[in-house]
């Protein structure tokens, strides 16, 4: 439920999507954009441990919330950076996936609806193995994961899963990765 108008400040009540009685203003109901990144490493998976809910104690993908205005490529290098205290490039696009904002554990009556966007980074393979310096409010731990030898559970089961096998199947086939699409700013 909306209190107020974020247009006029008028009392509203309302639950999207409503079109405001007093200044016309509409309001969309719209899934919320995330962006994550699979960090590569000789041909390894970075993978943290959630110590937030939903899906509190299961593997993640560093990730989160796209800020208003932000590119989402640029949300998943801040989103990685702010988990992991990694500063990476992305190099390709991974896909983008649905899902809502919930588990068994934190169940919520009207829960977001997420619309995730993935990259890939990659870590040099002749540097050595970064140590990610972890948000402990946001992880508890990290490993890297072989495609053929990928943990559970992991969070997020109805599209992290599936972001992992995308990566999974395309490095055990040594398909190259799509390119990142352009952009214009
Ligand atoms: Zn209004």
């Amino acid at each position: 439920m909306q209190k107020f108008c974020s247009s006029c400040g008028g009392r509203v009540d309302a639950a999207l999507p409503f079109q405001c009685s007093h200044c016309g203003e509409r309001f969309w109901a719209n899934s919320k954009p995330c962006a994550g990144v699979l960090v590569e490493h000789r041909g390894e998976v970075l993978l943290i441990r959630r110590a937030i809910e939903p899906w509190f104690g299961e593997w993640d993908i560093p990730g989160g919330f796209v800020d208003d205005g932000e590119h989402p490529e640029d949300g998943a290098r801040r989103e990685l950076l702010e988990e992991t205290g990694l500063d990476l490039p992305v190099v390709s696009l991974l896909g983008m996936w649905m899902d809502t904002y919930d588990s068994p554990s934190a169940p919520v009556e009207h829960p977001l609806s997420l619309l995730n966007i993935f990259f890939l980074a990659q870590v040099p393979d002749d540097d050595e193995r970064p140590i990610p310096a972890l948000d402990p409010h946001e992880a508890s731990e990290f490993d890297w994961f072989a495609p053929d030898a990928l943990p559970s559970p992991i969070g997020f089961p109805n599209h992290q899963p599936a972001v992992i096998a995308a990566w999974a199947t395309t490095r055990l086939t040594g398909e190259a990765f799509a390119p990142l699409p352009a952009r214009s700013r």
